[in-house]
């Protein structure tokens, strides 16, 4: 099942529905992480009549690096011994066809083609084998990275956490094996980056089951799974588009930030 969360019309209702295989968005009463019931009243609107939004809304953006090792090796950097997590806040997220705002306080912006988990119940203390029991699914992300100043600033919270920088979407796909899917970022429309979830060191359950032992997970919170070889500069005017196999291309446009 694919679910999204769409804006009818500029301005209109923000609602999270399902999109079935006839193209056709049908709304949910509330939110998707309960019983997921057809909101009444509603119609079911064709997928090009609306706008789709970052299909979750997160309190956190839990991610990992140095997950794959062909690219720890490309920026100089060893595979660590304890999976090197940090967080993205929830304000820099946006969704499918929303900007990636270049700042002006950087001069090297990357994308990080990445699988995303999204967290489906409030959960803690996880072990890798209870993961797959509290996931909503997956969607799709580009961990957008200003790499010019992680090394400078110590904390990667502008490097990583600036507004913008973390685009998801264009829906969660709710039946997938992350196991071996192929993960690619295209940049207007050369493949630059291009690997399988399946090299990556620490799987998913393994890593979200470390996370859940240091932070309580909620519903709608999004975990970053790593990005394969292949990172490159994003420029403005660039068209950059993140797929994983199984759930579906996020695409989005780079703009110069207003000064
Ligand atoms: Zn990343």
């Amino acid at each position: 099942m694919r679910i999204v969360r769409y804006q009818e019309a500029d301005g209109g209702e923000v609602s999270y529905g399902v999109l079935g295989a006839d193209g056709l968005v049908v709304p949910l009463e509330g939110d998707p992480y309960g019983e997921r019931r057809p909101a009444s009243g509603r119609f079911a609107r064709p997928l090009d009549e609306v706008r789709l939004l970052a299909p979750v809304e997160p309190s956190k953006v839990v991610a990992v690096g140095r997950n794959f090792a062909a690219h720890a090796a490309e920026l100089g950097n060893q595979v660590p011994e304890r999976p090197l997590i940090f967080l993205k806040p929830s304000s820099s997220v946006i969704g499918p066809g929303e900007e990636i705002v270049f700042p002006g306080y950087s001069d090297e912006l990357h994308h990080e083609a990445e699988l995303a988990a999204v967290i489906g119940v409030r959960c803690r203390d996880l072990r890798p084998e209870d993961v797959p029991g509290v996931l909503l699914g997956y969607t799709c992300a580009n961990d957008v990275t200003a790499r010019d100043l992680q090394k400078p600033d110590g904390q990667w919270w502008r490097a990583k956490g600036s507004d913008t920088f973390c685009p998801l979407g264009p829906w969660v796909e709710t039946e997938l094996d992350p196991a071996a899917l192929r993960v690619t970022a295209t940049v207007n429309g050369d493949v630059r980056q291009e690997g399988s979830t399946a090299q990556m060191v620490r799987p998913v359950n393994e890593l979200i089951a470390h996370i859940s032992a240091a932070m309580t997970l909620l519903p709608g919170d999004v975990i970053l799974t790593g990005t394969p070889a292949g990172v490159s500069r994003m420029h403005p005017g660039d068209t950059v588009t993140v797929a994983v196999e199984g759930v579906g291309e996020l695409t989005n446009v780079v703009v110069r930030a207003d000064i």
